[in-house]
């Protein structure tokens, strides 16, 4: 039987189920049911958020820490329960879904040592006898909204540096995967959040979502998903003077040099373009290759996908789980038809795959002889699909590279340390990664990009207190 999970708005589960959640790997398999809030519980939320703001944003270092570190503590002990649930409902691996469990883990374990070292400055005015102090507040209450691709990972860094920094929280995760915003929720509450300071709304983006870019109370917006809801929390934002801060698209360049390590280029590009099903903003999608070792590097990487297994996200064997739902799957396999309209070539891959459960299982696509202007190198596909470009030399990849309105990660694989140096300082993104891949970071140094991609501070490490707390500066005249 499955269990209905509700809404927590000011410290009560609230709501009747309004929506299902299907597993990807297995569509006859109902993950569970989930409350559908509308802009009334919306409404409520915020009036609760807002009520508490007061007495937790003066709650002190303790009780904050207290909160978030068990938080941490609880995730890392049910990391294998957590994990596979998240693979259920999202369809990317058990060791991919342990794998961002963890990671949730040690974000909060993060901020809740962040709880105890949040200083502020002193200074003499310039005026005799007058002090002046520097120190940040929380911002009030902020509004999170998530998508569904580290349905745990993205609420944790936004939820754990909102909390730390003493602000009250309206979380509003993406349908597709509410199981897991539910989780860390419970996990959350269960901790000794008081009543209000945080609120689950589960339910749709243009009702839920939409309440909270139009509501006054919502002091401040963290949002991660894709460009065109990003422009809406913006203008939304900009109309009720309120900070924001978004994360969206990418079409992040791997460039990969003659003098690269053949094994470290593939492993990156295979990695980097098909892991988590390419279903990361930080995928590289455009595999940028010179001349001499096009040939080689483009039959490694066909013989590597060739091997991997594509299967039920839930069993242990399988490398490359199922896309994460029908409209996903449309769009990848649309992206492949326009590829081939444009004249690259489908080198291998694109085709549906049958399993022993009804899922939306995708062969990863490998496109080579495509052109950075072509719409499959300039649009996010959000899929297992990536495009080789082959480019003369350095010069020509990096221009290809930064040739995008996109900028969040990029990587080059080579040798050659002055090529490795030129690309860091050159390369128009906010994350460059040196014989790494462009997806894959860590917990605690600054997340975001440029161009398109981002807007507004860093998320992550201890930039995050840029965007979840106000300065306030403060002079005292003592006699
Ligand atoms: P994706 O393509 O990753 O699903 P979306 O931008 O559609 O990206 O969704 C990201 C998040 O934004 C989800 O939680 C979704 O429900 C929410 N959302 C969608 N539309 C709106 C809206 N009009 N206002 C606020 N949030 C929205």
């Amino acid at each position: 039987m499955t269990v209905l999970r509700k809404n927590l708005i000011d410290g009560e589960w609230l709501g009747e189920a309004g929506s299902r959640n299907i597993n990807p790997s297995n569509t006859n398999d109902v993950v569970g049911e989930y409350a559908s809030a509308g802009p009334e519980e919306a409404k409520q939320a915020i009036a609760a958020a807002k009520a508490a703001f007061p007495a937790w944003s003066r709650s002190g270092p303790l009780a904050r820490h207290a909160v978030l570190k068990k938080t941490s503590d609880e995730i890392m002990a049910r990391k294998d329960e957590i994990g596979r649930s998240l693979a259920r409902e999202e369809g990317k691996t058990l060791a991919e879904g342990v794998g961002e469990t963890i990671r949730a883990a040690q974000l909060f374990d993060f901020f809740a040592g962040e709880t105890l070292r949040l200083s502020g400055e002193m200074v003499p005015s310039v005026r005799p006898g007058v002090g002046v102090e520097m120190t940040r507040e929380g911002v009030g209450v902020v509004g999170i909204i998530t998508p569904w691709n580290f349905p745990i990972a993205i609420p944790a860094w936004k939820i754990a540096p909102a909390l730390a920094y003493g602000n009250t929280i309206v979380f509003k995760p993406a349908e597709l995967v509410p199981e897991s915003a539910w989780t860390i929720v419970d996990i959350l509450h269960r901790a000794g959040l008081p009543k209000g300071v945080l609120n689950l709304v589960m339910g749709k983006g243009s009702v839920v979502g939409q309440a909270m870019l139009d509501s006054p109370d919502v002091n401040a917006i963290s949002f991660t998903g894709s460009v065109g809801t990003g422009k809406r929390v913006a203008a939304a934002s900009v109309e009720h003077m309120r900070k924001f801060q978004l994360e969206m698209g990418g079409k992040n360049p791997l460039v990969v040099l003659d003098d690269a390590d053949l094994g470290t280029a593939v492993d990156c590009a295979v990695n980097g373009a098909y892991f988590s099903t390419g279903q990361r903003c930080t995928a590289s999608s455009r595999l940028i290759v010179t001349e001499a070792i096009h040939d080689r590097f483009v039959d490694a990487i066909k013989e590597r996908l060739d091997k991997l297994v594509i299967g039920d996200a839930l069993d242990a064997k399988t490398q490359i789980g199922p896309v994460v739902d029908q409209t996903q799957l449309k769009q990848d396999e649309d992206y492949i038809a326009v590829g081939r309209q444009e004249g690259a070539e489908l080198a291998f891959g694109g085709d549906r795959l049958e399993r022993e459960t009804p899922g939306f299982y995708l062969q990863p696509a490998l496109f080579v002889g495509s052109t950075n202007a072509m719409r499959i190198s300039r649009e996010e596909i959000f899929g297992p699909v990536a495009n080789v470009i082959r480019v003369n030399d350095y010069d020509e990849a990096l221009a290809v590279a930064n040739d995008t309105p996109f900028g969040l990660t990029s990587g080059i694989c080579t040798t050659s340390l002055k090529h490795a140096t030129h690309f860091k300082r050159n390369s128009e993104a906010g994350m460059v990664m040196v014989n790494l891949p462009t997806a894959g970071v860590d917990f605690h140094v600054p997340f975001g990009g440029r161009k398109g991609s981002s807007y507004g501070p860093r998320e992550q490490g201890r930039y995050a207190m840029e965007f979840y707390t106000t300065v306030k500066t403060a002079y005292t005249f003592a006699g």
